[in-house]
C-alpha cells in the first residue's frame, strides 16, 4: 500500500501519545507540522502527495486540476467498533458521510471544486477539507495547492498569478510548515518558482525539501544529477528525484503500487541514478520527510519535559499540604512519577537510537 509517510514515526508518536494520555493538555501538544506542496502548474504536486499517501484520490492532469486548497488530514485510527480496518474519507462539507471508495473521493473533490470555483478554470482560496481515517497513516496534515500559472485562461482573472502566489505564501510562511518544493526535471532549476518562493519563506532552508519530478521525460542525453546533488541550487535538506505516473498511466488507471515498481526499476537500471539512490524515489522522499518529522518531535521534547516537571511540582506541593496519608493525591504523585520515568526512557532511546541517523540528514 504505497510508502505511507510516517512508517518510522507512527510508533514513536503513538508511544508518546500513550505516555501523555492522562494529560489532555500535553497530548494535544504532540502536533506534527503541516506538509505543503508548492510549484508551477502541472509540475506533479498532486501526484507526489498521492504517491506519499499511497492511494489514488486526487484530481491530476495536464490542465489546471487543483483549483482550491485541499487540506488533507490523515488520522491514525486503529480499529472502529463497526469497521474492519478499512480506510475511509470524510469531507468537512459532508459531515457524517463516509467515503470508502477513493475514486468517489476524487469525484467529490472535482464537484466541490466546481461548486465554489465554477467550471471554467478559475481558482478559489476557500479550502476543501478532507479527513482520511486509516490504521496506516500518521496524524498529519498535507496541503495540496493550485500551481503557479502566468497567463490567465478560461474564467481566470487577469491577476491570477498574484492571487495564487498570495495563497501559497499564506500557507508556507508558517514556521511549522514543511515545504515540498516541486520542480519538474525538464525545466531549469534556477528558474523554479517553487524554490524561489520556498527560499523567501524559509531562508535558512530548515524546512524545505526539494522534489524533482519527471525524471523519466528529460531530454535525451541529459540527466538530473547536478540538480539532485544540489550543484545548481543548493538546499540544506537536499533533493529527491521521483517518477510519478504519466498522463497515459492515469488514463490507463495504473495504480500507485505499479507506478512505484516502475520507478524502482527505472532508477536501478539507470547508469547515473543507480549511484544516487539516496536521492531517488518516492520511498526515499518518505524517508526524508520522516527524518524531518522526527527532528520536529525531538525539538518538542524539552518543552514537554518542562511541562511534566511543573505538573509534578504542583502535585508535590499539594501533597505537602495534605500530608502523606491522602491516598488519592499520593496516587497522583505515583502516576506522575511513573510517567516521568517512562518519558525519560523514551527520550533516551530516541536520543541514543536516532542521533546517528539524524546527523546524516
Ligand atoms: P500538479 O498540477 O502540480 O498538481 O501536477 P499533477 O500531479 O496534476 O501532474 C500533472 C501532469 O504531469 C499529469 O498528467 C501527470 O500524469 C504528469 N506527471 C506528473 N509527474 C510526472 C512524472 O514524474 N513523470 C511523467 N511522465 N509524468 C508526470
Ligand atoms: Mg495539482
Amino acid at each position: 500500500n504505497g510508502v505511507a509517510i510516517g512508517a518510522s514515526v507512527i510508533p514513536l508518536v503513538n508511544k508518546l501519545q500513550d505516555i501523555f494520555a492522562p494529560f489532555k493538555c500535553l497530548s494535544s501538544k504532540i502536533k506534527l507540522p503541516q506538509v505543503v506542496v508548492i510549484g508551477s502548474q502541472s509540475s506533479g504536486k498532486s501526484s507526489v502527495l498521492e504517491a506519499l499517501v499511497g492511494r489514488d484520490f486526487l484530481p491530476r492532469g495536464c490542465d489546471i486540476c487543483t483549483r482550491r486548497p485541499l487540506v488533507l488530514q490523515l488520522e491514525n485510527r486503529q480499529c472502529e467498533s463497526d469497521g474492519d480496518g478499512r480506510e475511509w474519507g470524510e469531507f468537512l462539507h459532508l459531515p457524517g458521510k463516509r467515503f470508502y471508495d477513493f475514486s468517489a473521493i476524487r469525484r467529490e473533490i472535482q464537484e466541490e471544486t466546481e461548486r465554489e470555483a465554477g467550471i471554467n478554470k478559475d481558482i478559489s482560496d476557500k479550502q476543501i477539507r478532507l479527513r482520511i481515517f486509516s490504521p496506516n497513516v500518521l496524524n498529519i496534515t498535507l496541503v495540496d495547492l493550485p500551481g503557479i500559472t502566468k497567463v490567465p485562461v478560461g474564467d481566470q482573472p487577469s491577476d491570477i498569478e498574484k492571487r495564487i502566489r498570495t495563497m501559497i505564501v499564506s500557507y508556507i510562511n508558517h514556521k511549522a510548515c514543511i515545504i515540498l518544493a516541486v520542480t519538474p526535471a525538464n525545466s531549469d532549476l534556477a528558474t523554479s518558482d517553487a524554490l524561489q518562493m520556498a527560499k523567501k519563506a524559509d531562508p535558512s532552508g530548515s524546512r524545505t525539501i526539494g522534489v524533482i519530478t519527471k525524471l523519466d521525460i528529460m531530454d535525451r542525453g541529459t540527466d538530473a544529477r547536478n540538480f539532485l546533488l544540489g550543484k545548481v541550487v543548493p538546499l540544506r535538506l537536499g533533493y529527491v528525484g521521483v517518477i510519478n505516473r504519466s498522463q497515459e498511466d492515469i488514463n490507463r488507471n495504473r495504480c500507485v503500487a505499479e507506478a512505484l515498481a516502475y520507478e524502482q526499476n527505472f532508477f536501478c537500471d539507470h547508469p547515473v541514478y543507480q549511484s544516487l539512490h539516496n536521492h531517488c524515489g518516492i520511498p526515499q522522499l518518505a524517508k526524508k520527510l520522516n527524518l524531518v518529522l522526527e527532528q520536529h518531535i525531538r525539538a518538542l521534547l524539552p518543552e514537554l519535559k518542562a511541562d511534566i516537571k511543573s505538573q509534578m511540582d504542583a502535585v508535590a506541593a499539594q501533597l505537602n499540604i495534605y500530608g502523606e496519608v491522602m491516598n488519592s493525591k499520593a496516587d497522583q504523585g505515583a502516576v506522575l512519577l511513573n510517567i516521568l520515568t517512562k518519558y525519560c526512557g523514551a527520550l533516551s532511546s530516541l536520543v541514543n537510537g536516532k542521533s546517528q541517523e539524524m546527523s546524516t540528514l
